[in-house]
């Protein structure tokens, strides 16, 4: 049989520079577009209301549009309207071989038909550059841990770009933005994205521990997002695409949308988890202390970033000591169990590389037996974790 070309590759090719960070066309898998069940989609038509011409014609042409600018075959797309007053948008991703996206009724009210072909670009980015392969989720859906949620607001910043190719309008894009964030029609919300920008800046204040909800979130902040698109419409890849010329090379937009992530929330999770792995270490650190007898610092030099600070070696040590002999055993489990808890939803895969190379170091010592137990107490916490099942490790 003559292998039929699949015709998504043409439109991923055309649309390679909405691909931000890790999310791009090439570390897809094989048969990222083969449908699991070709109707899977159909139960839909059953229990919402599709988007057809004769029956929500202003989001039809939305969808219309967006397909049509990304280069999508439309009987290929079903569009669906969700009966909720909040403003969302939702592409149903385990569903392929059709894209299904669905819009609230609140958003509709809301949206200009040109907002909403910025939103059907985001979702329908989702479909064509799948990403379910790129980092963990847990059963519900929510990123499994920080590196995996840093991962999620790349793969965000690639769909905005989808989106604004779809509406072809910088400043349609930010105003969709500002209803998304505010949930406001265009009566009580303004579309001046400065203000809102220089206000939300304030926001981000130096102290890394605040961020530690905010560090498991699939989406940047919507300051960030907004600041990415205004980068990206200045591209010379966004603006052949929408038929102009000139613009600023892509390489220079990128860096410019990556300082921006660092500036903001990327900073502070990159703090957190660095805070976790140096608490792990001198407390290991402090630990080879009491069990044999002295902490030899120089086997706690792990690649070319970590190294043993003496002086927290002794903090740690000092708080074992603290505590009544009797419970000190205990104490200690305690606090590797603390460690392996937070390493799973903050820092998985670096944890991995550090006990990794941690171990070789400690050849010959007693700790080795003790920081192995630890690494495979944290594997098998982990695979738990992603499973969905509550980590309780008593390490
Ligand atoms: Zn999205």
């Amino acid at each position: 049989m003559p292998r039929v070309a699949n015709p998504l590759t043409k439109v991923r090719n055309r649309l390679e520079a909405c691909c931000f960070g890790q999310a791009n066309f090439k570390n897809l898998p094989k048969d990222k577009d083969k449908p699991s069940d070709p109707d899977e989609h159909l139960n839909f038509y059953r229990s919402h209301v599709p988007i057809q011409r004769e029956i929500v014609p202003r989001v039809d042409e939305a969808l219309d549009l967006a397909c049509e600018r990304l280069g999508l075959d439309r009987t290929m797309v079903h569009g669906f309207i969700i009966k909720d007053p909040a403003v969302a948008a939702w592409c149903v991703s385990n569903i392929r071989g059709n894209a299904v996206v669905q819009i609230s009724s609140g958003m509709v009210e809301r949206f200009t038909t040109l907002e909403m072909a910025f939103v059907f670009g985001h979702e329908l980015g989702h479909f064509l550059l799948p990403t379910r392969w790129l980092c963990n989720r847990l059963p519900n859906g929510t990123p499994a841990s920080m590196e995996d949620a840093a991962v999620y607001r790349q793969i965000e910043i690639s769909m905005d770009r989808f989106g604004l190719v779809a509406c072809q309008d910088v400043k349609v894009a930010a105003s969709a933005c500002l209803k998304l964030e505010s949930g406001l029609g265009a009566e009580n919300v303004t579309d001046d994205v400065a203000s809102f920008c220089q206000l939300a800046r304030q926001g981000f204040v130096e102290d890394f521990t605040e961020y530690v909800a905010e560090a498991g979130m699939a989406h940047p902040s919507m300051f960030t997002r907004i600041q990415a698109l205004q980068n990206f419409a200045e591209s010379e890849e966004y603006l052949g695409l929408i038929g102009q010329k000139g613009g600023r090379p892509h390489a220079e937009v990128d860096a410019a949308v990556a300082g921006q992530l660092q500036e903001t929330i990327e900073r502070f999770v990159l703090r957190l988890m660095g805070q976790l792995l140096m608490e792990t270490h001198h407390h290991f650190a402090a630990m080879q202390a009491l069990v044999d007898g002295q902490c030899e610092v120089q086997r706690f030099v792990v690649g070319e970033m970590i190294s043993a600070d003496v002086d927290l070696v002794k903090s740690a040590l000092s708080d074992i000591s603290q505590v009544p002999e009797a419970s000190r055993e205990n104490y200690i489990k305690q606090r590797l169990a603390f460690f392996i808890r937070q390493a799973v939803v903050r820092c998985p895969n670096q944890m991995e590389i550090y006990l990794t190379k941690l171990l070789p170091n400690l050849e010959g010592t007693k700790l080795k037996a003790h920081v192995e137990g630890f690494s495979e107490d944290f594997r098998s916490a982990l695979v738990k974790h992603r499973s969905g099942e509550a980590v309780i490790s008593n390490a």
